[in-house]
Parts: structure tokens; sequence; C-alpha cells
């Protein structure tokens, strides 16, 4: 089965990623490296651009019948037989994402997906079977652990546990409200 682990950056997916295909024994696989290594994506600036309908039949020619674990914010995009969306308090993703170096403007965008919850949106538009972890302030063997917990008890669909907006104050000072 293909298990995808996607959530705005900052959130835990490569750490989560590794550790559930380790205890599931699947493969691990990073979309972003998959990508590059079929030559999907084109350098653009200094981001990497994404034909995500490229990417899916790519994905679903490389992985259809395999055990997976495919970690990556564009991982809700392609052919899964279960979407993880992992989610984290904006304000601690800020913070990882400051110390990871973002650029402000980059941080104030991922920020604000986090708040308005826009992975999981469009998650839920391509996939019924969704399953949203709130990972704030659980280690990442805790999130593995509900994660595995979940899909051993057959849940395919668990989708609507946060609601940020109550953080709105927290992370205000990382937005940028009314353009750059
Ligand atoms: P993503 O792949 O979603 O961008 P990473 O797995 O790279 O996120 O994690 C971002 C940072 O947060 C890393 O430094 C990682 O060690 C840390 N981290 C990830 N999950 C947790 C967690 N549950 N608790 C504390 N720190 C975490
Ligand atoms: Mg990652």
């Amino acid at each position: 089965m293909i298990i995808a682990v996607s959530g705005t950056p900052g959130v835990g997916k490569t750490t989560v990623s590794k550790i559930l295909s380790e205890r599931l024994g699947y493969e691990y696989v990073s979309i972003k490296d998959f990508a590059l290594a079929k030559g999907i994506g084109e350098k653009v600036g200094d981001e990497i651009e994404i034909d995500v309908d490229e990417l899916s039949r790519a994905v679903g020619e490389e992985f259809s019948g395999r055990d997976v674990v495919i970690d990556g914010h564009l991982s809700h995009l392609v052919p899964a037989d279960v979407v993880v969306v992992l989610r984290l308090h904006p304000k601690m993703v800020a913070e990882r994402l400051e110390s990871r170096g973002y650029p402000r403007k980059k941080l104030a965008e991922n920020v604000e997906a986090e708040l308005v919850d826009v992975i999981l949106v469009e998650a839920i538009e391509e996939n019924e079977n969704v399953i949203e972890v709130d990972t704030t302030g659980k280690t990442p063997d805790e999130v593995v652990d509900e994660i595995l917990s979940l899909l051993n008890s057959g849940v395919k669909r668990r989708v609507g546990i946060v609601d940020w907006s109550w953080a709105y104050d927290d992370v205000v000072q990382y937005l940028m409200l009314g353009g750059d």
C-alpha cells in the first residue's frame, strides 16, 4: 500500500516518514528526490517547480502494488491509498522554519498555510482517505504510534481535528498582511 505523508514544511514529515517506513517495513521515498531522479521538475530561480500531473503519473507507474511511504508536501496530490496530513501549531512551524533560515516571505506563506489548513483542504479534494494527525507536543515516535494505531484499527478518514484560528494572535507577527 502507498502511504503519503504530507503537511506544511517543518511539521515533521521526513522524520515521521522514515520512522513509519521502518516500523512497517515499507520503502521510504522522498517525493522530491523521486521527481528529480525522473527528470520531473524545473528549476525556477532557486525553487523547483514540479508538474503535478506528470509526477502523479510517474508515481502511479513506479509504485502501484508496492509498499511505500511517500514523504513530501506534494505527496497528497499523487495516487495513494491513504494520505496522512501532519499538523503543527503554526507558531512552532514559524520557529522551525526560522531556524532553517527560511526567508521572511516564505516563512509567512507557510505559517499562513498551516493556519488556514491549505494542505488538508487540498488532500481532502484529492483523496477520500485522509488521516489528520496533530503532532504538537508529541515526539516523532508518538506520532508514528498514533498513525499505526489508526491504520491498524481500520480508520481511513479522520479530519477536522485541529482549528488554529485561536492561535492567530500567536503568529500574526510572522504574517505579511497586505503583501510585501
Ligand atoms: P518536514 O519534513 O515536514 O519539513 P522535518 O521532519 O524535517 O519536517 O522536521 C523539521 C524539524 O523538526 C527537524 O529539525 C526535526 O528534527 C524536528 N522535528 C520533527 N518532528 C518533531 C517532533 N515530533 N518533535 C520535535 N521535533 C520534531
Ligand atoms: Mg522534509
